[in-house]
């Protein structure tokens, strides 16, 4: 049976019009968006097509194809039937014409940046984004002779100064890794507009249920899918939400440099993205009562988390997002690394693992997982103390969590 003759799902669909879309709700679009209504031998799921290569009937239907008379797969390094559905069900729960999904957050962010820069442009950056999308735009980009400038986290004026007649993109996380800062989009995309420069939001740790960016008038968001959208620690993909026309080049430049997933990576993603909405509920839940907790434990000396008042973000995450994530990230008073990393140890239920956004609660201390080769001083430049804990909160019950924190922070 031909995936192409048969109806898809009427309402959720990406490119059914918007105001259609809207009365749709974020688990109906995440478990229906995309998929087709009658699928092969009356599955109720979709079948994983491993095709690297697609048939064509007969010389004329190439001849169709290629005039654009036939939507269709050609080969595989263009796409996939399980990838049509993953980007329409991302496109929807980002409100967004379009998403290009690649084979992790890093690919989205080289072939968006790949697609869009030239040698001679400019980009400006906040300096708390992730350190290998810094590390490719000041060691890679820059051999291209594109010119990267960093100012500090949140500091719009910062940014405005550094824009030049040749800049062509601003770029921001919101929020960031480990510190929470939120950037308050109306601000920036503002100031991408009154210059005439487009803007780019890495929303992973927000994700879509939180905040979305496009609503702002930002025009690309970035996720690694690896993360919330994924959701269980088992796959690594990115993708990157716009308009149809600003993603034309994009992924065009895709499909040369080849960085797409294999139809069972998506299947997986699109299974992942079934409960989203859910797993997204306890993760808001168990980061804010953990950062609460955290937040009245006498050995804590600070906690990072923009559902606290006592966040610096916490007014423009209250005003934009609708829950402030699973991360969590704190001090512990008066501790020095090795004291720091004895609780860390101590835990139980969160596993020691770099990353986040999983079913399974993962701990580190930036220090040793992220910063270990790093100066001091380099550590004190990018804010990251040795007594700091990074605590990414899966979807196990919060009392339990708690208990477990608490028996680690108790002195011997
Ligand atoms: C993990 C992460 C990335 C990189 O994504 P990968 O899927 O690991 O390539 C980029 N940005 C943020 C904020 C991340 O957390």
């Amino acid at each position: 049976m031909s995936t192409q003759t048969t109806s898809r799902v009427d309402i959720p669909m990406a490119n059914s019009n918007e105001r259609e879309m809207r009365h749709r709700g974020t688990s109906t679009l995440s478990v229906h968006a995309g998929e087709m209504y009658s699928k092969p031998c009356d599955a109720i799921t979709d079948a994983i097509v491993c095709a690297s290569t697609y048939t064509f009937q007969d010389s004329q239907s190439i001849i169709d194809f290629i005039e654009q008379k036939q939507p269709r797969e050609e080969y595989g390094r263009y796409g996939n039937p399980n990838e049509k559905v993953v980007e329409a069900k991302l496109a929807a729960l980002e409100a967004a014409e379009e998403a290009i999904v690649f084979s992790s957050g890093m690919a989205a962010f080289v072939g968006l940046l790949m697609a869009k820069l030239s040698a001679g442009d400019e980009i400006v950056f906040f300096d708390q984004c992730y350190h290998r999308s810094r590390e490719f735009c000041y060691k890679h980009l820059a051999r291209f002779g594109v010119v990267t400038h960093q100012v500090p986290t949140g500091n719009i004026a910062a940014m405005e100064a550094a824009i030049t007649p040749r800049t062509k993109l601003l770029v921001s996380e919101s929020p960031t890794n480990p510190h929470l800062t939120c950037v308050d989009l109306e601000q920036f995309v503002a100031l991408g507009k009154a210059h005439e420069v487009e803007t780019l939001i890495d929303a992973t740790l927000a994700t879509p249920y939180n905040i979305q960016p496009l609503k702002f008038g930002v025009d690309y968001v970035l996720h690694s899918a690896t993360k919330y959208l994924g959701g269980h620690n088992d796959l690594l993909a990115g993708s990157i939400a716009g308009s149809h026309e600003k993603l034309e080049d994009v992924r065009n430049l895709r499909g040369i440099m080849g960085g797409i997933n294999s139809p069972h990576n998506l299947y997986l993603l699109q299974r992942g993205l079934k409960t989203f909405e859910l797993r997204m509920q306890r993760h808001n839940e168990n980061g804010q009562r953990i950062a609460e907790f955290l937040a009245n434990h006498p050995r804590i000396e600070k906690v990072y988390y923009p559902g606290l008042a006592s966040h610096p973000s916490h007014a423009v995450a209250k005003q934009t997002m609708r829950g402030f994530g699973g991360l969590v990230t704190f001090l512990v008073r008066d501790a020095d690394w090795r004291q720091t990393a004895d609780i860390v140890d101590r835990v139980q239920i969160p596993r020691i693992a770099p990353s986040l956004g999983g079913v399974e609660s993962l701990i580190e201390q930036p220090l040793i997982m992220s910063y270990y080769s790093q100066t001091p001083e380099n550590r004190l430049k990018f804010g990251i103390p040795d007594n700091m804990i990074r605590m990414a909160c899966g979807i196990e019950d919060t009392q339990d969590l708690i208990l477990d924190l608490q028996q680690a922070l108790e002195l011997e």
